[in-house]
């Protein structure tokens, strides 16, 4: 397909573009065009027409998540990874589920709702079952309203128990979809089979995941073949089971430590991630455009104002970590970029003219799966965005420790607030959000 993508001229360009909407959105031949194209003036109008559909689907909001690092201990080899069988200099550590608790009731404390668990793959340390016990221990024990997991491919027995112990999205990223670099990355353990893992999402939705996430680690390969391929797995989700991802990752290669790849054989520059980000948002219009600390400060910042909906936060790659407080290289799966404490994001974010969001609710009021889809599409999922964004952007602002953040983040809110005029939902909001001032929590639609 490629190959066969001639680039748009200018005219056509913004012809295309500005007819884009949640209901039409970029198809993966147009992409691969749009890929083909330098002009600067049409990739600045794409970036403006991400933003608008972004703004479209989810309005103002925001999404902040940080990652709970389970496990390090792995019996694959992936070369780009600190977590590798190989790496005889790590420090191994699995969270027991006491353990798990314990970081998640740290980063309860700082406000956060939604965590994604990650681990390694391991036969006996990290089997589905220890995932179920980590996530019912910490359903249990905290007030954490939303778990997503980010773990190996399993069979649809192990990802229905996992899905049956409350996990919300599952994720696995391809990595890369030329099954030549996937077999030299992955030279040894079970992630050595590129089906496996490439077919992974059609035993999780049969499974009961009706919410799943993709991706692909771009540096690895070409990135315009990646991110086709993102986008044709996207399609086949659609067309197989009625629904699109609900969420595509954006993770670039870091050098990690103990790890023998040094540098991305295939280098994505910021511009060009700018453009991957502008594309899975114009081609996926409802899927969460996810965005990690992996990245530099200023670039997450600008993949805001593109179509990126989702950001980490604060985030930890050992397991541990956020109890432990110090940086522990020799545990951790890379380097994080960005590590602004989250009060700081949340003000970041607020400053750009953005509405950071807590909010769970879809997961919580099952619009999962193809309702989410088709909801996002007609342009209702934006009607509860903006009343739990600012819910839960009140309930963060009251807990606050810092008097100024509260007062910011409050005002934020009261502004936004008058967005809901004519809106049927504004009587409850109003009692909701007073409810919420009072002290009270968990409050959405
Ligand atoms: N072990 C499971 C797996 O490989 O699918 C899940 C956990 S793994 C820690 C999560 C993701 O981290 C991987 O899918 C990969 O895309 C990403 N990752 C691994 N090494 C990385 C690196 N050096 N830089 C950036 N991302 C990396
Ligand atoms: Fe293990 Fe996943 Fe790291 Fe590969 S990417 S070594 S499977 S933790």
């Amino acid at each position: 397909m490629l190959a066969a993508a001639s680039p748009f001229g200018r005219k056509e360009a913004f012809s295309l573009l500005k007819s884009l909407s949640p209901k039409r959105r970029l198809i993966p031949f147009e992409a691969a065009r749009l890929l083909a194209t330098g002009d600067p003036m049409v990739w600045e109008t794409a970036a403006a027409m991400a933003r608008a559909m972004r703004e479209q689907v989810f309005g103002r909001r925001i999404v902040l998540f940080a990652p709970l690092y389970l496990s390090n201990e792995c019996s694959n080899n992936c070369l780009y990874c600190g977590f590798r069988r190989e790496n005889r200099e790590a420090r191994r550590i699995t969270l027991s589920p006491e353990a798990a608790v314990a970081e998640a009731r740290f980063l309860e404390k700082k406000g956060y709702h939604r965590l994604l668990l990650v681990t390694g793959e391991h036969p006996t340390r990290t089997q589905p079952a220890y995932i179920g016990d980590v996530l019912r221990a910490i359903y249990r024990e905290t007030k954490m309203r939303i778990l997503h997991v980010n773990a190996a491919p399993m069979t649809v027995d192990d990802l229905r128990m996992v899905k049956e112990a409350g996990a919300g999205v599952y994720q696995v990223f391809q990595e890369t979809y030329h099954p030549e670099t996937y077999a030299a990355m992955h030279p040894s353990g079970a992630k050595a089979d590129f089906a496996w893992r490439l077919t992974c999402m059609d035993r999780a939705i049969p499974a009961g995941f009706g919410d799943v996430g993709i991706g692909a680690l771009l540096g690895l390969y070409d990135y315009r073949y990646e991110v086709l391929s993102v986008l044709r797995h996207a399609e086949h989700l659609l067309e197989a089971y009625g629904t699109f991802p609900h969420t595509i990752s954006v993770p670039r290669f870091k050098k990690a430590f103990g790890s023998p790849l040094s540098s991305a054989p295939f280098p994505v520059s910021d511009a060009e991630f700018e453009r991957i980000v502008i594309l899975y948002r114009l081609s996926v219009p409802s899927a969460g455009v996810v965005v990690t600390t992996r990245e530099p400060a200023a670039l997450r910042e600008r993949v805001l104002d593109i179509g990126a909906s989702q950001i980490s936060a604060g985030s930890k790659t050992d397991p541990g970590g956020y109890a432990e407080g110090r940086r522990r290289h020799e545990a951790e799966q890379f380097e994080v970029d960005d590590t602004r404490p989250m009060e700081e994001i949340v003000r970041r974010v607020l400053a750009k003219g953005y509405l950071p969001s807590l909010c769970t609710s879809c997961y919580r009021k099952r619009r999962t799966g193809n309702t989410f889809t088709e909801m996002a599409v007609d342009g209702h999922i934006r009607d509860f965005c903006l009343p739990n964004a600012l819910l839960s952007l009140a309930e963060y602002a009251v807990a606050a420790e810092d008097a100024t953040l509260r007062e910011e983040s409050l005002a934020a809110a009261r502004e936004a607030r008058k967005e809901m005029e004519g809106s049927p939902l504004l009587p409850e909001f109003d009692r909701k959000f007073a409810f919420v001032l009072e002290g009270g929590r968990d409050q959405c639609f």
